[in-house]
């Protein structure tokens, strides 16, 4: 029964990943026409990563917009973007980099292909982790903070260098699409490119690389996952220790140790895997018992 529940909970949620991803990408005609999108709603970021220079992009990046707040003096919506995406952490952790993330759907999809996979050592893992905050604390806010350019706007580094999703959704097709992008692309394209490479080869045989070592978005939505209002919680009593819900996790999480690590990217596939319902979520620290639990409480006390 749980791996029939997990099995329609994977599908939902592959659904909305793809759903969500199409919506904000929906200036589909920016595609043939090799151009971006620049109407009202782009003034607007949307909450998981995609670049503001996909030729569909509806929204913008909320990284890139994260890399001008130096520039608030004269700009106001930086301190929006920051705040803005505060309170989405807040509100539900690190669920927008489970379930509403095109790449984190992408990197998913190539570890489907059926190869070995690789388990990196435990002690690799966890100073690999450390990663993504460097990108966010270094990349985002600090170069951005130390150089900003002619106009006087942060420097986008972790977007102009390193970013993947940037390369994958707006470097690549523009390239392909445009005439003039063509001909400008050079050193910096290719060593963007030759890193989304090492991205996607990654992704196949790691779950979610990018979003485990590099993501600054992750980093900066785990910093609200202890205290987010939807949270995991762990019924102790309940438990019988078989381990599924850890063998399940292939973010690497232990849900019984750590229900709310900031590893967790709140798929939800531990809870639904759980035979005996210990694992549930929360909203505001009030458990939402499954009913199946109710029902065999009641029927106990009954007897
Ligand atoms: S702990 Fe559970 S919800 Fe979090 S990433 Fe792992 S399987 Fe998904
Ligand atoms: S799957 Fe459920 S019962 Fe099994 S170890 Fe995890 S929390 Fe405990």
């Amino acid at each position: 029964m749980a791996k029939q529940d997990l099995i329609k909970h994977t599908r939902i949620r592959k659904a909305v990943q793809g759903g969500w991803g199409l919506l904000h990408n929906a200036h589909l005609s920016g595609f043939l026409t090799g151009t971006i999108y620049q109407g009202p709603l782009k003034k607007f970021c949307v909450p998981g990563m995609n670049c503001y220079s996909c030729p569909g992009a509806v929204g913008a990046c909320p990284i890139g917009s994260m890399q001008a707040i130096f520039d608030a003096r004269k700009r106001k919506f930086a301190f929006y973007v920051v705040g803005y995406l505060a309170v989405i952490g807040m509100l539900v952790g690190r669920f927008i980099c489970g379930w509403l993330c095109l790449f984190g759907l992408i990197q998913e999809l190539l570890y489907k292909i059926p190869t070995p996979k690789l388990k990196i050592p435990e002690k690799t893992d966890k100073i690999l982790r450390y990663l993504k905050y460097v990108m966010l604390f270094v990349f985002v806010f600090g170069l951005s903070f130390f150089y900003r350019n002619e106009v006087k706007v942060g420097m986008p580094w972790f977007c102009k260098f390193i970013c993947p999703v940037g390369t994958l959704e707006g470097g690549i097709p523009l390239v392909l699409l445009n005439s003039g992008m063509r001909a400008a692309a050079g050193w910096l394209f290719r060593w963007k490119f030759l890193v989304l490479v090492l991205c996607i080869a990654a992704s196949i045989f790691i779950y979610r690389p990018f979003c485990k070592y590099m993501c600054p978005l992750g980093a900066f939505y785990a910093l609200f996952q202890k205290v987010s209002i939807l949270r995991m919680s762990f019924d102790e009593s309940s438990c019988v220790n078989c381990g599924a819900c850890s063998r399940q996790c292939k973010m690497g999480v232990n849900p019984m140790k750590n229900p709310n690590s900031a590893e967790c990217i709140r798929c939800g596939e531990c809870v639904k895997i759980c035979p005996k319902n210990a694992l549930s979520w929360t909203a505001a620290g009030k458990a939402k018992k499954p009913v199946i639990v109710k029902v065999a409480a009641d029927l106990g006390n009954s007897q």
